[in-house]
């Protein structure tokens, strides 16, 4: 190489090496400051990118607790529907029925007011029968298709204060927020209404549906179990006490008796002459002369007496806390009240009417078990027919 001409040329060149140079440096610095707000930039996006999960997070969060919550309400329900099938299904009156079922609605769901009614089956209202929360008594009625309680009768679903836009002051079911029918195949029973939830969950509305449904089945259980009891002790043609009733009731009370030393009185009457009656006028017809004769004399006696039909044509009443005088004052008046009324064909009968005999025995005087004092009612009862029929005496030692 040739260095002397280099050398020549260098003062020449050293402006033009000095631009390059400096614009090397420029370049190298843009590079330098590039590098840096890229790395900026991206932090800032990565922060955002993780505040956004964080508060995705939170969201998923709060909505766990409040799905499990939710789901530790519906366990809680499910947990305990054994136990309160079993429950309301073994009440064994109405009374236990609605307080157990107020209890579980009180257990389920956080509000501050139950309350349970029944439709009236002649108005068709709902009566409110019982109440937790909103201290009010027994003479509540709502009509169907008033308020929310009406309404939910009425349409046979579920519905809210809300969603009708009822009026709440004026309203009979004013402290009810959510009603739901009580229905047993789409027969209706009754309303079960819920007031404000404290603590709401949502599922209020399904808990209070399944509420409802088990009410209905063990009403229906607990009115099936009722006719059965009914059944047991009551005549079938006459409605009146069986026989078999007839006795406990009478051990029991005689039982009363002795423990407070008061009277009890037996009355047994037979109608007379009824083969002829039932000859005459034909079996069927004589099976309405019992029913009818049966009505009057229950319907003439006090609700404290037991009214049984004791056989055939045989009829027997416990006059409880009666002397022989008030019971045979009573026995007389149920005679003469049968001789009276104008029963079917009674003109066709030996004495021109339907006429009774019957017997009167007291305890302690006449007896101290059940069964002597029928037993000597009962031959009071032949001797009022040996003299002559349609006449009531009392026993005579
Ligand atoms: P007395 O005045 O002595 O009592 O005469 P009576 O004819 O009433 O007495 P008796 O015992 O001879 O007849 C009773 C009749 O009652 C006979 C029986 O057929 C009839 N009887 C019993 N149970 C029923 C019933 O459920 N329905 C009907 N229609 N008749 C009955
Ligand atoms: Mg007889
Ligand atoms: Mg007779």
């Amino acid at each position: 190489m040739d260095w002397n001409i280099i050398l020549e040329i260098l003062p020449d060149l050293l402006p033009w090496l000095l631009l390059l140079f400096v614009i090397c440096l420029i370049a190298f610095l843009f590079y330098l400051w590039g590098k840096q707000t890229g790395v900026s930039q991206s932090r800032e996006q990565t922060d955002k990118k993780v505040r956004l999960m964080e508060s995705q997070r939170d969201k998923f969060q709060s909505e766990l607790t409040a799905v499990n919550l939710k789901l530790e309400q519906y366990i809680n329900f499910l947990v305990r529907i054994p136990d309160a099938v079993k429950n309301l299904n073994s009440a064994l009156s109405f009374d236990d029925l609605v307080t157990s079922t107020i209890r579980l609605t009180k257990e389920m769901i956080d509000t501050n007011a139950v309350e349970i009614y029944l439709k009236d089956p002649k108005t068709d209202n709902l009566k409110l029968v019982a109440a937790f929360g909103t201290n009010r008594g027994q003479s509540i009625e709502v009509k169907p298709g008033e308020d929310v309680v009406g309404n939910a009768a009425n349409l046979q679903i579920l519905v809210s204060r809300d969603s009708l836009k009822l009026n709440k002051n004026t309203a009979a079911d004013k402290f009810i927020e959510i009603a739901a029918p009580i229905a047993f195949r789409g027969s209706l029973i009754g309303v079960i209404g819920i007031g404000k939830i404290k603590r709401r969950m949502e599922n209020e509305k399904r808990l209070l549906s399944m509420i409802a449904d088990l009410f209905a089945v063990a009403y229906r259980n607990l009115e099936s179990l009722d006719s059965v009891k009914e059944e047991a002790i009551t005549d079938a043609l006459t409605g009146l006490f069986n026989r078999r009733h007839f006795f406990e009731e009478a051990h029991s009370e005689l039982r009363k008796a002795v423990g407070y030393n008061s009277t009890l009185s037996v009355f047994i009457f037979d109608i007379d002459n009824f083969k002829h009656y039932n000859d005459t006028n034909g079996h069927p017809q004589g099976d309405i002369l019992l029913k009818e004769l049966a009505l009057l004399v229950k319907n003439n006696s006090r609700s404290t007496n037991i009214v049984a039909r004791y056989g055939g044509e045989e009829f027997i009443v416990l006059l409880k806390d009666n002397d022989k005088n008030g019971a045979l004052t009573y026995a007389e008046n149920i005679r003469k009240m049968l001789e009276n009324h104008p029963f079917q064909h009674r003109e066709k009968q030996p004495l021109g009417f339907v006429s009774i005999s019957g017997g009167v025995a007291t305890y302690p005087a006449d007896g101290d078990t059940i069964e002597k004092l029928i037993k000597n009612a009962d031959s009071a009862l032949y001797t009022a027919k040996e003299s002559g029929r349609n006449r009531v005496i009392a026993y005579q030692s």
